[in-house]
């Protein structure tokens, strides 16, 4: 579809500054953003993963609350962590991203657009991902739309999955739980912007994807199954028990409570790591017998329940409460902003 002039200087401008405002190189990447397609190597013996994720204004972030390097950075944590699930690593970034031509004619709008970049930019760099390619839209609606796509490699035959964890297993988690939940409740009472710049001690606003984690524990031949922590621990582990065709139990006093979470009411903190979306660790369950260290790649590894036979009829998942109760678990994980 045609554009009215001011929008189509606005776009090629944008791609322009897109194009000289992120590195290009990279071992993977034999042509990156230019042509009409990215040309992507491959290490020998690799195959490839694939996975897309949409940054909705007002679904996944807000313009009014979230500082505009935090939405960008969120944006690429998604896909990232999503390559960390299966125990990938990161070849190449693509950004479709459409954006409201009224932003981009005036200054505010430009300085929020280069925000986002700079939050990508940023993360991207951390974990030698290249942008390789996108398009860039001027927006139908007031809204900034972004889909990126994540290419990733790992050994062939040897990525995690959701579907393989096996009763017996045991069930251990990344990092902190709850602290992205227990962020965002806070920024949504406060209802104003935040200044906050990125910092790994902000879960909700500047997420850290577990790329490494994920690739020693297929290195290291340590997990059966995994899946990353994106909708909450309640509604991820069922994934996992209804792709095995298992069941699980999570013991409540081993859930690892993240700080800002541990401000909350004891309930609260409860309900924000067992049903808390977006903290971004990774859940893997390895055999009783696998020597699993206490922490990989400089994140604490901890051990939250185990895997069993399923049985009917269901729960899926038992939660052993702070008061010795077996109940079952259902999942409650969040469904983005607009629902809340
Ligand atoms: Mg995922």
């Amino acid at each position: 579809m045609p554009s009215a002039t001011p929008s189509i200087t606005g776009e090629l401008a944008l791609i322009e500054h897109i194009r000289r405002s992120f590195p290009s190189r990279h071992p993977a990447v034999a042509l990156g953003i230019g042509d009409d397609c990215a040309i992507l190597r491959p290490p020998r013996g690799h195959e490839i993963l694939v996975t897309t994720d949409f940054s909705l204004e007002g679904r996944h972030f807000r313009r009014d609350l979230h500082p505009a390097a935090s939405a960008g950075h969120r944006c690429l944590a998604r896909g990232l962590s999503d390559l960390a699930a299966m125990g990938a690593n990161p070849l190449a970034a693509f950004l479709s991203l459409a954006v409201p031509s009224s932003l981009l004619r005036a200054r505010q709008g430009r300085l929020w657009v280069e925000g986002f970049l700079s939050g990508i930019r940023g993360l991207a760099g951390q974990h030698g991902t290249v942008l390789a390619g996108g398009d860039t839209s001027e927006s139908p609606a007031d809204l900034i739309l972004a889909d990126i796509v994540l290419v990733g490699s790992a050994p062939r035959g040897r990525a995690l999955r959701r579907s393989t964890a096996r009763p017996g297993d045991r069930i251990y988690v990344t990092g902190f739980l709850g602290g992205a939940h227990a962020e965002l409740n806070a920024l949504l009472a406060s209802n104003r912007l935040a200044r906050i710049a990125e910092h790994p001690n902000h879960p909700h606003f500047f997420p850290q994807p577990r790329l490494a984690a994920g690739s020693a524990l297929v290195r290291r031949r340590i997990a059966d199954a995994a899946i990353d922590l994106s909708d909450g621990l309640s509604t991820d582990l069922t994934h996992v028990c209804e792709a095995s065709g298992v069941r699980a139990e999570i013991d409540a006093a081993a859930l690892p409570l993240h700080p800002l979470a541990t401000k909350l009411s004891p309930d609260e903190a409860m309900h924000a790591a067992l049903h808390g979306g977006e903290d971004y660790e990774l859940l893997f369950t390895a055999p009783a017998a696998t020597r699993v260290p206490r922490s990989i790649a400089g994140v604490p590894i901890t051990r939250i329940g185990s895997i069993h036979r399923a049985s009917s009829p269901k729960p899926r998942i038992t939660l052993l409460d702070l008061q010795g109760h077996r109940l079952p678990l259902s999942p409650g994980g969040w469904e983005h902003l607009t629902t809340r």
